[in-house]
């Protein structure tokens, strides 16, 4: 209840001041006198976010981020997160980033958490891909996608109606904003998968202009399994979509730390 109050006079503050105000105050106050701080384990920032220790002094909870993503793939942490509790991140096996080509989630940072001067997907490097689950993948023995794994997504976006959640089908009407329609688009297109050999992961990576830059699939035993690519940033759509759970993203790692040895699926 405190926090919660806290947290509403910091809201109302923001809206009272200007966000250069915000800014000076938060690198002034917080890069240079706040204590080290340290979060309990390592989170899955949004876009942009400057390094750990910086992001934990600057980010204020005012979740202006989250309020702005057109895919509602920000949340703020629980009581579980220790010192960066209500602070930003993404848990991509709930939703991942679609890297919006402005990046509107850091253009609202109010204190530079999210580096302004970071607005280009030429700049974004959130964390890494990997395979966690190899074995899983149904790809491997050319299995389709069942039919569970697409209707999963529907159930947790969250702009659809009650009908659309049930009936697993989306249309794009005038009425719709452009969150809707984004969130609608991202279901038709996975719909393609729909009954198909699983490469999910790979044809629904946002990575532009050219997603097999930064992940593919590759023959292995006769099937195929995915292999993550220098170009990956560590989005996580491929970790909310994949329907058995085979990737997942080590924030702030980088392709030469996690791959240095070769990829992982070979
Ligand atoms: S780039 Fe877009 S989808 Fe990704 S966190 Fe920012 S606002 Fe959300
Ligand atoms: S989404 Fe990719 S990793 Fe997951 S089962 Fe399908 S092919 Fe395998
Ligand atoms: S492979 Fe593509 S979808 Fe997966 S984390 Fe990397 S950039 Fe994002």
């Amino acid at each position: 209840m405190e926090d919660k109050m806290k947290d509403k006079k910091r809201r109302n503050f923001i809206k009272g001041v200007g966000g250069f105000s915000i800014v000076a105050l938060a690198t002034g106050a917080g890069l240079y006198f706040a204590p080290k701080l340290k979060s309990d384990k390592p989170l899955l920032r949004p876009p942009g976010a400057v390094d750990e220790e910086d992001f934990l002094k600057l980010c204020i909870k005012c979740g202006q981020c989250l309020q702005v993503c057109p895919y509602d793939s920000i949340v703020l942490e629980d009581v579980n997160g220790g010192a960066s509790l209500g602070m930003a991140y993404i848990n991509p096996l709930d939703r991942g980033c679609y890297l919006c080509s402005a990046f509107p989630c850091i253009l609202a940072c109010p204190t530079g958490a999210l580096d302004h001067e970071k607005d280009e997907l030429k700049y974004i490097h959130m964390g890494m891909a990997v395979i966690v689950n190899e074995s899983a993948c149904l790809a491997l023995e050319n299995k389709k996608v069942p039919d569970s794994a697409i209707d999963r997504i529907y159930e947790h976006t969250k702009v659809l109606s009650p009908i659309e959640k049930r009936n697993h089908k989306v249309e794009i009407s005038s009425s719709d904003n452009e969150k809707q329609e984004l969130q609608k688009k991202l279901l038709q297109k996975l719909e393609n998968n729909r009954g198909k050999s699983c490469t999910i992961c790979a044809d629904m990576c946002p990575y532009t202009p050219d997603p097999s830059a930064a992940i593919g699939m590759i023959s292995k035993n006769g099937g195929l399994i995915p292999e993550i690519r220098e170009a990956c940033i560590g989005c996580g759509a491929c970790v909310e979509l994949c329907p058995t759970q085979v990737l997942n993203i080590v924030p702030r790692a980088s392709y030469e730390e996690i791959y240095k040895g070769g990829n992982h699926a070979s």
